[in-house]
């Protein structure tokens, strides 16, 4: 019996609100790291094709021996194919390299807004294609600015089921998360830890102590009483059983409130501001 909760999408679909993160996972450790995090428990995988790593998180569901049907995945359309024809390839090679006939959920992983003519809502109607015919159970976006998300709401008619963008205590992107709250879109933070850099801070470091748990559990409980869906990333197997442990304690109102205010607006980012975010790779 899991620990963790699901948190029902806009089409119905449940995810587990925690889940495992393979950013930056190298291609030949990720099917270890996923094995890993599946003994753990989780049933929730966070990759891309920009990662180069769909095939191990494929391969690391197949070696744990858990059911495809019980694990939750998630996939993004790579920057350098938002063409429809070329988003359709693509598609299918995520599906090759999962080695599954679906995903869970597709994302399309940034709205590019300075390519492709500024296009992307073709490519949304490209994603409505794989929802149609079932390969993609539930589509979604990610880094998704609030005009972005207005535009898809004006000119298609589906309502993305999340906007995956970066959240953490140094940047809590509350007009985006307050945007998607009230349009029924699942907010789900990446770089929920900040990528380490919020881990050593000293308020983090006084309710963790208080709590007698550690700086990571302490900011990824503080997502989870949000209400957020996130999937922190780790290499380590004692800090992957560490990041699911999270479901035992929780946060009073007065630390809730003194992680509220480490939020520092958009000078909190480590990634990329998805309005100039432009980089295709290949
Ligand atoms: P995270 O905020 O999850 O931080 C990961 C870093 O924190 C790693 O260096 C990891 O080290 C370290 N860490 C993890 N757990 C602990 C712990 N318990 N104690 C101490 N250090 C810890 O960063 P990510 O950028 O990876 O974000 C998580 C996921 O979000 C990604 O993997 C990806 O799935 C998604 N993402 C999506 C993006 C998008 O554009 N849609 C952009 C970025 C991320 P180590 O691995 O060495 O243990």
């Amino acid at each position: 019996m899991t620990p963790v909760p699901d948190i029902t999408l806009n089409d119905g679909a449940q995810i587990p609100q925690l889940g495992f993160g393979v950013y930056k996972v190298a291609p030949d450790e990720t099917a270890a790291a996923v094995r890993s995090a599946l003994q753990v428990g989780y049933r929730h995988l966070d990759t891309a094709a920009m990662y180069h790593n769909e095939e191990g998180v494929g391969r690391g569901i197949r070696e744990a021996g858990v059911d495809r049907g019980d694990v939750f995945v998630t996939s993004k359309l790579d920057n350098g194919f938002h063409e429809p024809d070329s988003a359709r390839r693509a598609f299918d090679d995520t599906l090759a390299a999962i080695g599954s006939d679906y995903v869970d959920l597709y994302l399309i992983h940034w709205p590019l807004p300075t390519r492709y003519g500024g296009d992307f809502v073709s490519t949304w109607r490209t994603l409505e294609e794989f929802a149609a015919d079932g390969r993609a159970r539930s589509i979604g976006v990610s880094n998704f600015q609030i005009p972005h998300l207005q535009r898809l709401a004006a000119e298609t008619d589906t309502v993305p089921a999340v906007n995956q963008v970066e959240a953490h205590p140094y940047f809590t992107n509350a007009a985006v998360r307050d945007y998607c709250t009230r349009h029924g879109i699942v907010f789900q933070a990446w770089s929920p830890l900040a990528r380490g850099t919020v881990l050593d801070d000293p308020v983090v470091g006084r309710i963790a102590e208080a709590a007698d748990k550690s700086p990571a559990q302490v900011v990824l409980r503080w997502h989870l009483q949000r209400g957020d869906v996130v999937f922190p990333k780790s290499v380590t197997p004692d800090r992957i059983a560490q990041n699911f442990a999270v479901f035992d304690f929780e946060l009073g109102d007065h630390d809730v409130a003194a992680l509220d205010g480490l939020d520092r607006g958009p000078a909190g980012r480590v990634g990329s501001n998805p309005d100039t975010f432009d980089v295709i790779s290949r």
